[in-house]
């Protein structure tokens, strides 16, 4: 069976848990897992960031960064495909009752001027104000598209302009930095908290560390305390993902190498109606009948997500091989066929 639904299906490698078994654990609700610190400090420095915290899950540490910037009745901004919006159980409202203002972007990034237009007037006391802008890179509902950093530049003025925090849900921001060249320190002069998970092309079984500055992180400890995210020796996780920090980001290079591949195999199908540009490792298509592709990938071991509305979705990671790769190039062009 090869699985393509996404980057978060991998198992940890003999090395991986090599590195856990080994871990120098203790109990990290008193700060005293000496792994998780480790991993908490490589993330802060890796981005010129202050501090930084572990939670058990990217969307644990969204909701967290989302009440560490807001009270309720305020308004975040964010895409209308953002995750923090879109797939994270409505916990926007429910845990830091706020509601989402929606901009319509492009592949799931917005402009500044998006961004200036959506911001309510602080002193026009009908509406709810606004406290922050949720951005994310890369785009996961967008297609692993990626941002150019002067659009974040541009996204911070308008933030510094009118008072707004800026969170960036970094989840994939990896797939990001390996896709652009982009330099991580840049990412900690733009954002006030950025999020970035271990537990997709990195490999690892759970995970995701939230950097930030000082002035905002202060708040982390109790946010993660009430939302049940304080875990005890949880440095064997933390021990994974350091060893992901040291083996599993160049790698990510060859997921955006066959998904760009992909793209264009499945560009040159005639059942296939538009491949969206690809940045990463996601690989979103446009068929005429999905059920039916859908069908013939899974009665022939492929599983692949489905996106609605004809479109379909492959997702490269770790576990795909140089092998897979080539029956999943096989497998699409032999569908042709069977029209
Ligand atoms: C996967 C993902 C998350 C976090 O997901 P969890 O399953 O909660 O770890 C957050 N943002 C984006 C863009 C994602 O793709």
């Amino acid at each position: 069976m090869i699985d393509l639904r996404s980057d978060t299906v991998t198992k940890p490698s003999k090395e991986m848990m090599q590195a856990m078994f080994q871990a120098e654990v203790g109990d990290d609700v008193y700060k005293e897992d000496p792994t998780v610190n480790e991993l908490e400090r490589r993330v802060a420095e890796m981005f010129g960031m202050e501090d930084a915290l572990f939670f058990p899950t990217g969307s644990m540490a969204n909701q967290a960064a989302i009440k560490m910037h807001t009270q309720p009745g305020e308004q975040l901004i964010c895409d209308k495909y953002a995750h923090v919006f879109n797939y994270e159980g409505g916990g926007a409202s429910f845990n830091s009752g706020v509601s989402c203002r929606l901009l319509d972007g492009d592949r799931g990034m917005v402009t500044a001027a998006q961004v200036m237009e959506a911001i309510n007037p602080p002193d026009f006391y009908h509406s709810a104000l606004t406290t922050l802008v949720c951005l994310e890179n890369t785009t996961n509902k967008g297609g692993g598209a990626c941002y150019d950093m002067s659009t974040f530049k541009e996204v911070r003025k308008v933030c510094d302009d009118h008072n707004l925090g800026l969170h960036l849900d970094g989840a994939r921001l990896w797939n990001a930095l390996v896709a652009t060249g982009q330099d991580p320190k840049e990412y900690g002069e733009i954002f006030d908290t950025i999020s970035v998970c271990f537990s997709k092309g990195m490999g690892t079984p759970l995970g995701t560390v939230l950097t930030g500055k000082k002035e905002i992180m202060k708040k982390a400890m109790r946010v993660r305390k009430v939302l049940g995210g304080g875990m005890r020796q949880v440095g064997y996780m933390a021990a994974a993902a350091i060893y992901a920090l040291d083996h599993n980001i160049d790698r990510l290079k060859q997921d955006h190498d066959r998904a760009k591949e992909l793209g264009e195999v499945l560009k040159t199908l005639p059942y296939v109606i538009k491949v969206e540009e690809v940045e990463t490792n996601i690989v979103i298509f446009e068929v005429e009948d999905e059920l039916q592709v859908m069908d013939y990938c899974s009665s022939n071991d492929l599983i692949i997500s489905n996106m609605g509305q004809g479109k379909l979705r492959l997702v490269t990671h770790l576990d795909y091989t140089h092998k897979d790769h080539i029956a999943v190039i096989q497998l699409f062009k032999n569908f042709i066929t069977k029209l």
